[in-house]
Order: structure tokens, then C-alpha cells, then sequence
């Protein structure tokens, strides 16, 4: 035997063994043979580089990274299928169906793989290309990514042309179960569920992380076989299982009756499959009947899906726990006795906030359903009253925070229930962005990922920190270095000089606005006075409600509140105020900004107008005073002309500033 035949014998050895273990499941040669001969194939190929082959089974790890995804026009549309809910819906489809054509008529019912909808292109019997669905009629060439599935072959046995295959490719729920536990414990963000999974891996350009996330794909449609032709769907799928493919599980049915059998059969046993289902395929099995029914703008007349309601279970409440968010929001979180459903093991459901606990009466010792609907943590759908064992209570969620001890309060939009803690370690991050942010301190470079860097390392605590930070330990940082350390802290030192303005806002009082920092700072000057004055007074001063007033008092009296200015006056931050007092000029005139500025953005014009007491408003009425247009102005322009309102050329608008500006000094 000379090399080249040795090579091809060996190529058929491990595609054969490749097709026993991952589509049979039924392993013929042993991990050690299996190694050995890929590693002869391998010194064989590097001997011979002119014969290696795109199919061949070395090839299926270890492609170069792709820099994109090419398009793919797919030659016959993917199309989507027409959801049934019902039996009676389901019935109404099979009625127009054997309506349309003659004679009997055969449906084949199948499972509804919860995955990603895939084209297989095959030439002489050699896979040559693969692509998503995208929109269904171009999607992205996902090649080399489905080279490393191992259930799909690369070379068929029975070669034709040209063959289109259609299939999904899926996660195995084990697989998924696994990669979420493992990136959980590197603290990484969970996948919402093998879909997304799947989805999220065969973007990855790099087909070696494809491979290890170990997908597969199950096959159940030949879009086109040039060279062959076959009476019924039955027919294509036998050929597809002699061609080495895994295909859909499949049943021929006749009567109503034993459709709707067979898809309760499919649902009752979801578990058993290694993919998720979110329903069951029912087709028309005869080619020509196919043919004659066509298709609408969407979908195949002769198919339908039947959508299965999401899958409940009862469990029981062992514990409520209660998380708190960066944003400082309060999560109360049921953990329940392990439940097997939708195919993962259930521990945790999600409970929202008080409202969801109170309207369902949740408590701990409740039996409760528990259902899952394509989200990685399950709801609680209701308690079972009958099974509420004695001497349980309602449940409230704590009124102290439970990471820092810190009063809770509520949102103003009602629902959520937030920790006041300003050093809550939980709230920390945010804090510090917002404290740092463009209108805030102005501190260039000092963004989330740098922010997270600091607090990760115990650098900061709370903000008057950053100004003791130390630029070696800085420089020390992930995706730091010298320059950028020392960019950092030039940054952090330059807004020590801030108008006290920004400072306020910085200090993130709920509702405390840019706004209402400016007008504070102007009307007090110093952060001192308006420490020493009362809420009642500061109710008094115009723009300032009697809400903000409360918060505004309170934080600055509260133990955190002190602490922390009293920190940064120790630094040498700035607690005074230059600000120009907010203008009168354009008092009690309302402006309307439409069509594109040259000289300014519309924040920057809004803010130039506010600044002299004028007023902006996003819609034209008989009250807007001026509307401002620029370039390429539409419907607002049209009806300041009908209102007759006065409209301003960009050019006008800026005189009428600098009039105003002249007459303020
Ligand atoms: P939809 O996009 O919900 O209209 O449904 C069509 C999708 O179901 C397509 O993406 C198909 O790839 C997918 N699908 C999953 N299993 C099957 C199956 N057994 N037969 C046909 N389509 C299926």
C-alpha cells in the first residue's frame, strides 16, 4: 500500500469512528487507537501537504481564526414554520391540508430542536460549506466552526452533485449544564439557556473555542439533491441516515388522533432528548403534495409547528435570600428544594421585588409551580394553598440592607427597593462611576473597567480615596502600565479643582440633578453654607422641590455623608463655587430646537438657552416662543410656519445669545 492509499484508508478508519461514537453512540476503536492513527495521519499529511483535503478528519480542530463571516446566499430559503397552540388549531391545519391536495394523506411528526437552524452544502459528496439561517435567505458562512462537530461527516457515502442539507445545531443540555457551572465559578456571565449557548459559540471566530464547547447538530431536511430524486420526506431522511448524519427521530401518522398522540409522546419524554425542544414539527410527508401546496410569503402551507406550554413543577420554597445589585437594588431570591425541569436541574427561582411576593403570597415552607420559559432562572407561577403548612408567615423584604446594614428605601417608581449605604460595597462601583463621570468630576480615563480594577484591588472605598491612590500599585493594574497610571492620576488631581457644582451632582443624592448641583452651588457658594441650611430653606430657592430638599438634607447629615466630605476637604478638593448665577434674559421663553446645528449640538444649545433662564420643549405649540431650525428641518419647521411661531436661522439664534450674553455682563 503507497502513502496516498494509506492516507485515505486512515481518513475512512477515523470518519467511521467518528460516526460510531458521536452519531451511534456506540464507540468501535479505543481512545489509544483512535490517537495513534490520527498522529499517522497526520506525519503522513505533513509529508505530503499536497494531499491533505478540506475533509479530512485533521482538519476538523485548528483552522485559522476568521476575521468575519462571510455572507452566504442560500439557494433555497430557509424558511420558518407557522406556529400552531392547540389541538384545534392543529386540527384546522391538517382540515386545509388534505383539503389541498388528493387522495390519503401521511404526516410525519418530529421534535422541534431548540437550537440553531443550519445549511450543509455538499459537493461530490464532500462538505464544503456551512451557514446559519440568518434572515433565511443570506446568512453567515460558519464553515470551520462546523468542521469541529463531530457528528457532522464530511464525506458521504453515497456521493451526489450537489445536496443542501438543513439542520439544527445544539449545545447537549449536559455540555451546557457544564460550561455555565464552570464559568460561574470563574465568576463570568451565565448563558440564558444551550440556545443561547450554542448561538454564542458559533460566533466565536475562532474555531478552536468552538471545539471545546463540544456542540452538535441533528439533521432533518434535504433543501436540494441534484442528481436524485424521492417520492417522500421519509425517504430523504432514510438516505440522510445512510449518509452517516444524525437525523430527527421521526414518525409517519395518519389520523388526527394519532398525530396528537405522538406530540404528547414527544413532550412527555423531553427530558430523554440531549437537546432542548420548544415544540413538535408536523409535516406533510409526500414530496409532490408539497409541491402543490406552496409556500406563503413566510412559511410551507404543508408544515406547522405545535408550540408546547412551558414545563411546570412543583417545589418547595426552602429559604428566601435577598442579593443586592450594583445599582444597589434589593433581589429577593426563593432557593427550592432541586427540581428537574425543561431539562436542567432547578434550585433558584426569581422573585422580583415585594410586590411579586406580596401578590402571590410567597412564603417560606410554600409548596410552589415553578416554571421555566426560556430564561435561565425560573419563575414562580403561584402557591399551592392546600399544601401551606401551619404557622408559616408572610414575608417582607429586610428594611436594613444585607450587605452593609444601611436603611432601604423605595424607588420612586415603586417596585424596587434600594440600599441608602453610600460605602455599600454593593453600591460602590456605581457610586464611583457616577462620581467620576463627564458631568460629574470630570475624570478622564476613569471608566467602569478601571473603576472595577480599583475597588477589585481594596484601592478604593469610598471616593476620597482616588485621591490617595498610589501610582505604583496603579501601574501594577490589569490593562494598566506606567503612562496610563500616570494619566489617571494627573486627571483625578486636576478634579480637585471642580466648581463645587459638579461636586454636588457628584455626590449622587437621588434626585439631584446637574441641574440642581449648579443651583445650589450658586445660590450657597460654599459646600459649608449649604450644609448649615435647613430643608425649609432650601425648599424656599426656585427649581429646588421638596423632595430633592429632603434628600439633599438628610445625605449631607447622614454619618456617610459627613464622612466623606469631611475626606475630601482633608485632600484639598475644592467646596467653593464661581458659577455665574443662572441668567433671566431668556425667562419664561420657550424654545423649540429642530434640524441639524452646525455650531452646536442640541445639548449644548439646550443648555446655552437654560443658562439664561429660557425653557427647551421637544414639540411645537402655541406656547413655544422661538423655534430654532437647521439643516434639513421637517414637520416641526412646517408647523411653527402654520402656528406662525417665529423661527430662528441658526445664524439668528446665535445673535440673540450673544445679545443676551452682552446684557448679562
Ligand atoms: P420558527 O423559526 O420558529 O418559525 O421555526 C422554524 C425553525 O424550526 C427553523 O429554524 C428550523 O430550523 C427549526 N426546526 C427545529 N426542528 C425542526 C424540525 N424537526 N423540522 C423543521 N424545522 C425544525
Amino acid at each position: 500500500m503507497d502513502e496516498r492509499q494509506e492516507i485515505e484508508q486512515l481518513r475512512r478508519e477515523l470518519e467511521q469512528a467518528n460516526y460510531d461514537y458521536y452519531v451511534l453512540d456506540n464507540p468501535t476503536l479505543s481512545d489509544y487507537d483512535f490517537d495513534h492513527k490520527m498522529r499517522r495521519l497526520e506525519e503522513l499529511e505533513a509529508v505530503h501537504p499536497e494531499l491533505v483535503t478540506p475533509d479530512s478528519p485533521t482538519q476538523r480542530v485548528g483552522g485559522k481564526a476568521a476575521e468575519g463571516f462571510r455572507e452566504v446566499v442560500h439557494e433555497v430559503p430557509l424558511e420558518s414554520l407557522q406556529d400552531v397552540f392547540d389541538f384545534a388549531e392543529l386540527r384546522e391545519f391538517a382540515q386545509r391540508v388534505r383539503e389541498g391536495v388528493e387522495g390519503s394523506v401521511e404526516f410525519d411528526v418530529e421534535p422541534k430542536v431548540d437550537g440553531l437552524s443550519m445549511a450543509l452544502e455538499y459537493r461530490d459528496g464532500v462538505f464544503v460549506r456551512g451557514a446559519t439561517r440568518g434572515d433565511g435567505r443570506v446568512g453567515e458562512d460558519v464553515t470551520e466552526n462546523l468542521r469541529t462537530i463531530k457528528s457532522i461527516p464530511m464525506r458521504l457515502p453515497e456521493p451526489l452533485p450537489h445536496l443542501i442539507v438543513r439542520g439544527e445545531v445544539y449545545m447537549p443540555k449536559a455540555v451546557f449544564e457544564q460550561l455555565n457551572a464552570e464559568r460561574e465559578l470563574r465568576g463570568e456571565a451565565l448563558f440564558a439557556n444551550p440556545r443561547n449557548a450554542a448561538a454564542g459559540s458559533m460566533r466565536q471566530l475562532d474555531p478552536k473555542v468552538a471545539a471545546e464547547r463540544k456542540l452538535d447538530m441533528v439533521v432533518f431536511n434535504i433543501q436540494k439533491a441534484e442528481g436524485r430524486s424521492f417520492t417522500t420526506h421519509t425517504e430523504t431522511l432514510e438516505y440522510l441516515e445512510r449518509q452517516h448524519f444524525r437525523v430527527i427521530p421521526h414518525t409517519l401518522c395518519q389520523a388526527e388522533g394519532q398525530i396528537e398522540e405522538r406530540i404528547r409522546a414527544i413532550g412527555d419524554g423531553r427530558e430523554k432528548f440531549p437537546y432542548d425542544i420548544d415544540g413538535a414539527v408536523v409535516k406533510l410527508n409526500n414530496l409532490a403534495d408539497r409541491e402543490l401546496l406552496g409556500s406563503t410569503a413566510k412559511f410551507p402551507r404543508w408544515a406547522a409547528a405545535y408550540k408546547y406550554p412551558p414545563e411546570q413543577k412543583p417545589s418547595k420554597v426552602l429559604d428566601i435570600v435577598v442579593q443586592v445589585g450594583r445599582t444597589g437594588v434589593l433581589t429577593p431570591k426563593a432557593v427550592v428544594e432541586p427540581v428537574r425541569l425543561a431539562g436542567t436541574t432547578v434550585t433558584n427561582a426569581t422573585l422580583h421585588n415585594q410586590d411579586f411576593i406580596s401578590e402571590k403570597d410567597i412564603r417560606i415552607g410554600d409548596t410552589v409551580l415553578v416554571q421555566k420559559a426560556g430564561e435561565i432562572i425560573p419563575e414562580i407561577v403561584g402557591v399551592v394553598q392546600e399544601l401551606r403548612p401551619e404557622g408559616t408567615v408572610p414575608y417582607h423584604l429586610p428594611d436594613r440592607c444585607p450587605v452593609c446594614g444601611a436603611p432601604v428605601v423605595r424607588d420612586e417608581d415603586g417596585a424596587h427597593i434600594r440600599c441608602t449605604g453610600a460605602e455599600c460595597p454593593a453600591q460602590l462601583l456605581r457610586h464611583l462611576v457616577h462620581f467620576a463621570s463627564r458631568d460629574a468630576m470630570d475624570i478622564e480615563g476613569l471608566g467602569p473597567a478601571v473603576v472595577e480594577s480599583l475597588v477589585n484591588a481594596g484601592m478604593v472605598k469610598i471616593p476620597s480615596d482616588l485621591y490617595h491612590l498610589d501610582g505604583e500599585a496603579v501601574a501594577e493594574l490589569d490593562r494598566m502600565g506606567k503612562k496610563s497610571a500616570e494619566n489617571l492620576l494627573s486627571a483625578i488631581e486636576k478634579s480637585k479643582g471642580n466648581d463645587l457644582s459638579r461636586l454636588i451632582f457628584a455626590f449622587g443624592i437621588r434626585q439631584v440633578g446637574q441641574k440642581a448641583g449648579k443651583v445650589l452651588a450658586v445660590h450657597f457658594r460654599t459646600l459649608d453654607a449649604l450644609m448649615a441650611a435647613t430643608e425649609e430653606e432650601l425648599t424656599q430657592i426656585p427649581d429646588i422641590g421638596a423632595i430633592t430638599a429632603a434628600n439633599v438634607v438628610s445625605w449631607l447629615h447622614s454619618e456617610q455623608g459627613r464622612h466623606l466630605v469631611e475626606e475630601l476637604r482633608k485632600v484639598g478638593v475644592n467646596l467653593e463655587s464661581t458659577e455665574a448665577p443662572v441668567g433671566t434674559q431668556l425667562a419664561g421663553k420657550t424654545f423649540v430646537l429642530t434640524g441639524a446645528l452646525e455650531r452646536f449640538t442640541r445639548e449644548e444649545a439646550g443648555a446655552k438657552i437654560e443658562a439664561l433662564g429660557g425653557k427647551v420643549s421637544g414639540s411645537v405649540s402655541k406656547k413655544t416662543s422661538f423655534v430654532v431650525a437647521g439643516e434639513a428641518a421637517g414637520s416641526k419647521l412646517r408647523k411653527a410656519q402654520e402656528l406662525g411661531i417665529p423661527v430662528l436661522s441658526e445664524e439668528e439664534f446665535l445673535h440673540l445669545l450673544a445679545d443676551c450674553e452682552a446684557g448679562a455682563e
